[in-house]
Order: structure tokens, then sequence, then C-alpha cells
């Protein structure tokens, strides 16, 4: 039998796996030096370990250790990356092209850049599967772009850019790219040069290490990629992001990585078979749902699916032991559609009726039985108290009725 509640959010966060706390634990107690001091052996051993988990890093992307910057986490690589390309690059040019479906700390850079005045940013469309069209992208080039910021994955409905292509396309007309690659890193094979690939961004809690800390990969050579910091202080980081590093963060984060790699190909197989059961049981027990995103240009963790004639926040409080995400964001007063499920041209009420499954490293297949048997039922119920699913039946077009405002 399954245990509850069950987690299967995990684009949101992960747990941290077993074999990453063994490995932090030392460095809380015994091993508490700081990585900066060079006068002792406390300061030698932390900042041993720190070099360890900087090339551990770097093996996972392709990337050599000096290119490793470690930060707080994913919404500061992204800071960094944006800002502090933009800021060093302002005689060159201001205009920096994103998409709309990016992560918010991305999308939140690109308009504090635009709100000071700093830069002028091109938002690009995606089609109904999520995808960023390259011949959009040579059209938006201009002879002030400065900076192409493109995520790797989409974290709500994990379609796959076509990365290399874009790569490409930086690298022939001279301009940075960075990725977002919180979501593919440790998930699918990265590989910066192969991606071409100038900054990149990765978060440990995205792959089952600890929260708080992170990293942004900044391309060394072919070209050497400048950066204005955005945190002063005693130069760590090779200057790029100064503050004392938190050392057993950073021997999470490298474990993390470690046991993806090693990993990955054994763990991707294991997460489409549970993805794919998860999906064909709700999709054969179903009528009415949709998927969101990209049909196979899509993380193997991920399912995002809309349920017709369903409020996805009424979905979630219905199987309130299982923890999934759904496409609107209550946490403002009104309650918004996923600006994401939106961008794919998903009109505004299936919007509301998506739920985000994000399938992860814990999960099983009892899990997966279990969950496909809740939220079918679930859904089920709450459509037999609806009216419009009942016309609908009835074949009565939705579209063609007038409603009475009265
Ligand atoms: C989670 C996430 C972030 C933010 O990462 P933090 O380390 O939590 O700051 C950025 N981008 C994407 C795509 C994410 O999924």
């Amino acid at each position: 039998m399954v245990k509850l509640p069950i987690y299967m959010d995990n684009h949101a966060t992960t747990p941290v796996d077993p074999r990453v706390i063994e490995a932090m634990l030392p460095y809380f107690t015994e091993k508490f030096g700081n990585a900066a001091s060079r006068n002792h052996s406390f300061g030698w051993e932390a900042e041993e370990a720190v070099d360890r988990a900087r090339n551990q890093i770097a093996a996972l992307i392709g990337a050599k250790s000096k290119e490793i910057i470690i930060t707080s986490g994913a919404t500061e690589s992204d800071n960094l990356a944006i800002k502090g390309v933009v800021e060093f690059y302002k005689d060159k040019g201001n205009h920096v092209i994103t998409c709309v479906t990016e992560h918010k700390a991305v999308l939140d850079s690109c308009r504090a850049l635009e709100r000071t005045g700093k830069a002028t940013v091109t938002y690009l469309p995606v089609d109904k599967y999520g995808m960023v069209d390259p011949d959009d992208l040579r059209n938006a080039i201009t002879d002030k772009t400065v900076l192409i910021t493109i995520m790797y994955a989409n974290n709500e409905v994990g379609t796959i850019h076509p990365i290399a292509e874009i790569g490409r396309i930086a690298k022939e007309k001279g301009i940075v790219f960075h990725c977002d690659a919180v979501q593919a890193v440790g998930k699918v094979p990265v590989n910066v040069d192969r991606d071409g690939i100038d900054l990149l961004s990765l978060s440990a809690h995205k792959i089952y290490g600890p929260k708080g800390v992170g990293a942004i990969y900044v391309r060394s050579k072919g070209p050497r990629v400048r950066l204005t910091p955005q945190m002063d202080g005693g130069g760590h980081e090779r200057g790029m992001r100064s503050g004392t590093l938190n050392v057993t963060g950073i021997v999470g984060l490298g474990k993390a990585c470690e046991i993806a790699g090693a990993e990955m190909e054994e763990e991707n197989r294991r997460l489409l078979d549970l993805r794919n059961k998860l999906q064909a049981g709700i999709f054969e027990r179903l009528d009415e749902v949709y998927l969101n995103g990209h049909p196979t240009a899509r993380l193997p963790g991920n399912l995002n699916v809309s349920f017709a004639y369903v409020e996805g926040e009424s979905l979630l409080m219905g199987i309130s032991d299982i923890a999934v995400s759904s496409g609107s964001a209550c946490t403002s007063a009104t309650l918004e559609p996923s600006y994401v499920i939106r961008a794919l041209g998903v009109d505004e009420e299936l919007a509301h009726s998506s739920i985000r499954f994000g399938v992860g490293r814990f999960n099983t297949g009892d899990e997966v039985d279990f969950v496909t048997d809740r939220v079918t039922r679930e859904v089920k119920r709450l459509r037999e108290m609806s009216p419009l699913y009942e016309m609908a039946r009835e074949g009565i077009d939705l579209k063609t009725v007038q409603w009475k405002s009265e």
C-alpha cells in the first residue's frame, strides 16, 4: 500500500536524496571551515570540498570547473546572467530577447531592466506545444541585441526548446546565450558546448539537493563571457559573486550532480514509464482531457493535463492527500490562470482546469496507480455536479448558448 500524502510535484522542488544528506553532514560539524580561510587546515578542507563539488557540477554539463560560479539558487543565477550581461555590454547594445513562457526569475529580471531604461526586451511567442520558433528568434535579432535568454525546458508544461539550434543562431550572430536549465539539468543530457550555451542557470533543490544553493556556468573561452557582478564584497567566485560560500550546500549540490549524471539514463527510462502509465490511465478513463505541452519533446517526469469542466483548484481540494500543482495561481487576490498555459493558446476555461504532475526519483508504480485512481474518480464526481458538463454531454454547443446576466 502507498503512504499518504503522496508528493508528485517534483518541478516545484524535490526531497533531498539520502546520499546527498550523508555527504553534507560532516560539513556542518567537524569540517565547518570557511573556504576562504587560506591559512589553516579548516579552510583548506572546506576549499577542497568546494573544488570537488565544482568538478561534479561542471562534469554534469560538460563545462570546466573554473567556469562554475556558486550562487544562492537559480533566481540569483538568472538575475546575475541577465542584469550582469546587459550592464557589462552596454556599449555594444541594449536589446534582450527572451520568451513569454520563461520563469518569473527571467521575466521579472527583464522587466526590471525595461523599467529602469537599461534595456528593451523582445518576448518571443511559443507555438501550441510551448516551443519557440528559431525563425522568430532570427527575425527578432537586431544590431543592438546583446543577450538571448531562453530556458532549456519549461517548468509547467515540460516542453524542451530546440536549444542547440538557438545556440547556433546566437553563435552565428555573436550574441551571448543564457539558458535557464533548472528543469533540464540532471533530467536530460545537457552539454554547454554541443548546445552552444554561454551562461547556464541551475539549482540544487530541483535535482534532489538542498534549497538555497545553485550555480551559474560562465563560458571562459570561445567567447569569454563577461558579467558585471550584482553582489559586491570580498571578491569570492572570481569576483563575480561575493559572499562566504555555503560549503554544506555546495557539497550537496555537487553530490546531487554526481548522482544525476551517473543514474540519468536509467532514471529517465523509469520516469518515462511512470509518466506514460499515469497519462494512459487518465486518458483511458476520462473523456475531454487535453495534454498541455509537447507530446514528445518533453521532460520525462512531466505531465500537464486540462480536465474540461473541472476547476483545477476544486480538483486539488478533492485530492488533498496528493501534492500536485494547478494552472491557477491563487497567490493573488484574483484567480489568474497560468500565463504559460495561456501562451500555448489554451482558452481561459481549460487553463483553469490544468493540473501539473511532476513524477520524480522517489515515486513508485503503486503511487502512480493510486493517483490515477483518485484523480479520475474526483474528476468524475465533480463533473457529475457540473451542469455545463451535462449540457455538453447532451450535445449542446456551449459557445452558442446565450447566458442571461441577471
Ligand atoms: C525553480 C526554478 C527557478 C528558480 O530556482 P531557485 O533555485 O528556486 O531560485 C528558476 N527557473 C526555473 C525554470 C525553475 O524551475
